[in-house]
């Protein structure tokens, strides 16, 4: 596992509805050391990145009060939060899907069932680009 040191945790912002699909993933990063912010719609998750400014986003595509890829283009298109990277949580693993998200905006996505160090591989690879464009 990487030591992040004296160096602040990333704020790692988690949009999902599903209570087992959250508590999986949460415990994955926080057992990664980063800093877990957490939401069970697409409202709140859009108020907390508004608020909290999070690292990044991982967005369930399927949530109650609106989908995932709508949440995504609310948050691109604002000036505010247009910076943050933002992975689509899918339980499609349908061809054509990763062209979906991407057109839909998102930066990435990772595919249900989650597997450990896949998802964590992929949440440190944009982590990483985050930076390294900044
Ligand atoms: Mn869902």
């Amino acid at each position: 596992m990487v030591q992040h040191g004296g160096i602040a945790a990333k704020k790692i912002l988690v949009i999902e509805d599903n209570p087992q699909n959250m508590e999986v993933v949460r415990m994955m990063l926080k057992r990664a050391d980063y800093d877990v912010l957490t939401a069970a719609n697409a409202g709140n998750g859009i108020d907390m990145a508004r608020r909290a400014l999070p690292d990044l986003i991982l967005m369930d595509i399927q949530l109650p009060d609106m989908d995932g890829l709508s949440a995504t283009q609310i948050l691109k298109k604002d000036q505010g939060t247009c910076n943050i990277k933002i992975v689509a949580l899918t339980a499609y693993a349908m061809k054509g899907d990763r062209e979906k998200m991407l057109a839909g905006g998102c930066d990435d996505y990772i595919s249900k069932p989650f597997r450990y160090r896949e998802f964590l591989a992929k949440v440190e690879k944009i982590l990483a680009m985050d930076v390294a464009s900044a």
